[in-house]
């Protein structure tokens, strides 16, 4: 650490000034193969406004330890973990192919790339998520009889057509689009293809459970009412970074990668491992990922960036926001 600052420190003042922090960041964001990324001049002052604890316009060896510490270790050493989302029957060739959705995507093809993932990247914990239905779950068009449509409802019970989205009575109202029935526990349809390479130590994550409320985001059902184990064994894992990737993209996946991002996660998403429903959808969950700080990438980029070899300024920027978030945290618990 201390080696570091006096390398940076160019005129020796004993302080970083904003231009020995860019250098700083020059080094830090490249990749493997020596491309420096560029930083954005904004996200530059933010960053270095974050480690700048006082405000007083430098950065001095005191505020250099903290940011070394909780943002340097991370961006050079990530704790990563691989999150495949629902990788199964139903959704590649049972009764929500997504085949026959608008995009005409073929679900197996994510499975040779992930299988590769799997063999070649060291991650720090492998997770696989299941949609795990009861048979009277609220998505399945074949339950509309079930449950009352509100009069608010776009589409009445009648004329409601798979994949349209009805808004059912309350209270709360519940708005939902409707489904084949699909992923019903402990049937065929519901099993992790059989081509997908299981590791040892990975561990299902079930979601979808509860017949009242869908569950898109593998991290809580759509409602926020209950939330899955996945949280809580991230944190066991001491994980800075996961990496999502599976089916569908415009849903399932794209809902996890938002409630990711939310928790605070330096979040990458793996096109080329993902399929969907909509292709204007899936550009739509694209772009909310990027804005919010994420990064969209190939799996032939996965390993360098996990070993900490390509370091992405965007992921780098998303840790300094968490960071000034836990700091105003702690400076407002002790005024
Ligand atoms: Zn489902």
């Amino acid at each position: 650490m201390d080696a570091c600052f006096t390398a940076f420190d160019k005129d020796e003042d004993g302080y970083l000034s904003v231009q020995e922090f860019e250098f700083i960041c020059r080094a830090l964001f490249r990749n493997d193969r020596g491309k420096v990324y560029n930083v954005e001049e904004h996200q530059l002052k933010k960053i270095y406004s974050v480690f700048d604890l006082n405000g007083d316009g430098r950065i001095d060896r005191e505020e250099f330890e903290i940011c070394w510490n909780r943002w340097i270790k991370v961006c050079t050493r990530p704790k990563s973990a691989f999150l495949i989302v629902d990788v199964q029957n139903d959704f590649i060739t049972g009764s929500l192919n997504i085949k026959q959705c608008a995009a005409q995507h073929d679900g197996s093809e994510v499975i040779e790339p992930i299988n590769r993932l799997l063999e070649t990247v060291q991650f720090d914990g492998v997770f696989y998520s299941l949609d795990w239905h009861p048979i009277d779950h609220v998505s399945f068009i074949d339950n509309l009889h079930l449950r009352e449509v509100d009069p608010s409802s776009g589409i009445s019970k009648e004329a409601a057509q798979v994949y349209d989205t009805v808004t059912f009575k309350g209270p709360p109202l519940l708005k939902q689009r409707l489904w084949p029935r699909h992923c019903i526990q402990d049937s065929w349809g519901a099993q992790l293809h059989k081509d997908l390479k299981i590791v040892d130590n990975g561990i299902k994550i079930y979601k979808g459970t509860n017949p009242e409320v869908d569950s898109y985001s593998v991290f809580w059902d759509n409602k926020k009412m209950m939330d899955t184990s996945l949280s809580t064994q991230l944190q066991g894992k001491g994980a800075t970074d996961i990496y999502i990737c599976g089916l569908a993209y415009d849903v399932c996946v794209g809902a996890t990668a938002v409630d990711a991002l939310k928790s605070g996660y330096r979040t990458v998403l793996i096109d080329d491992c993902s399929r969907g429903v909509d292709l204007v959808d899936i550009e739509k969950t694209k772009a909310t990922v990027i804005a919010d700080n994420g990064v969209i990438v190939n799996s032939s980029q996965v390993k360098a960036m996990v070993e900490g070899r390509d370091r992405r300024p965007e992921l780098g920027y998303k840790l300094a926001l968490e960071i000034k978030q836990k700091l105003n945290f702690v400076d407002d618990a002790n005024q």
